[in-house]
């Protein structure tokens, strides 16, 4: 009996040990070498132009924050929560201006809560974002997931926005999982206004396709008058940790967040590597992640990026 229980008890410990294993470790280390995933010659490139022309500075519009547990923004992290923040950025040009994102409205921010003490969300900053993208010569987002795509498709005057907007195929594709009911029709015939090519959208920005965390995903190359480079890299990580670490997030969060359970982990491997490495080679260019919070507060001491919080 005793014999029984202790051949019982140890595959479990097995079965546990390999569940474990699987879900917070495995498969979750970058890729040795990433020759050709990225450009940067290439993006510097494209966003030249006459000095007085390019976007002066760039503010991080902070609509909600909360914080994530560790092991599920990047694998094999332990310890202290990760602080999240939840926004959108306004470039800000001499004479206009242009959106990247869409943020969470009130009702998902609330359905996302994970934090009691640390969660918050700004109507005030909410509707600023919504009147900032009429404005805006362009509104973009970063890539077709829920805390980036709801003051897009749940928009108070979709049909004031519509204009607006520069989506690529898979982000118009995926508008109507996000509306709150029917997506505004105004909404559902959008024409796609990327190439799915790097493109230069303004002087000085430079759409970066780089599928894999969802098949829309890209990254928003900047380069501001004052000479700072900027990369908007979305949710290719969600905190510098994992860059630093070369590691994607685990296993985990790939069944148990996103929806649907799309994230092509071979390719964030490679453009994890690669971030890691023109980082290395490129210490002045500023890589901005969408959630990483204190890596963005700690981003605007930089000149000319300015990072407004929800208090
Ligand atoms: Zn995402
Ligand atoms: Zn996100």
């Amino acid at each position: 009996m005793v014999k029984w229980t202790v051949r019982i008890f140890g595959a479990l410990v097995l079965v546990l040990g390999f569940l474990f294993w699987w879900l917070f470790l495995s498969g979750s280390t970058a890729s040795k070498t990433a020759p050709g995933v990225f450009d940067l010659a290439d993006w510097r490139s494209k966003a030249s132009a006459p000095a007085d022309q390019l976007p002066t500075a760039l503010r991080i519009l902070e609509i909600g924050r909360d914080t994530a547990p560790p092991f599920a923004a990047q694998a094999g992290r332990f310890g202290a929560p990760v602080a999240m923040s939840y926004n959108a950025t306004v470039i800000d040009y001499p004479d206009r201006q242009i959106v990247i994102g869409g943020a969470v409205d009130r009702p998902t921010a609330e359905g996302m809560a994970l934090s009691r003490t640390e969660w918050r969300f700004s109507d005030t900053a909410y509707d600023e974002m919504t009147t900032a993208m009429l404005s805006a010569e362009q509104v973009l987002m970063t890539h077709e997931h829920l805390d980036h795509v709801m003051a897009i498709a749940r928009h108070p005057d979709p049909d004031a926005l519509a204009p607006n907007l520069v989506l690529n195929r898979p982000q118009i594709d995926a508008l109507p999982l996000f509306a709150d009911g029917e997506l505004a029709p105004v909404l559902t015939a959008l024409p796609s206004g990327l190439t799915g090519d790097v493109e230069t959208i303004a002087p000085g920005l430079v759409v970066v396709p780089a599928a894999g965390h969802t098949p829309g995903s890209q990254m928003i190359f900047i380069t501001l008058q004052n000479g700072e480079e900027i990369l908007l890299i979305g949710d290719i990580v969600w905190n510098m940790g994992a860059i630093e670490a070369l590691k994607t997030r685990p296993v985990l969060t790939q069944y148990m967040v996103f929806r649907p359970n799309y994230e092509d982990r071979a390719a964030i491997k490679q453009q994890v590597r690669a971030l890691h490495d023109m980082m290395a080679d490129n210490p002045d260019l500023t890589v901005l992640p969408a959630h990483d919070r204190d890596w963005l507060i700690a981003s605007a001491e930089t000149d000319g990026i300015e990072f407004q919080a929800v208090e």
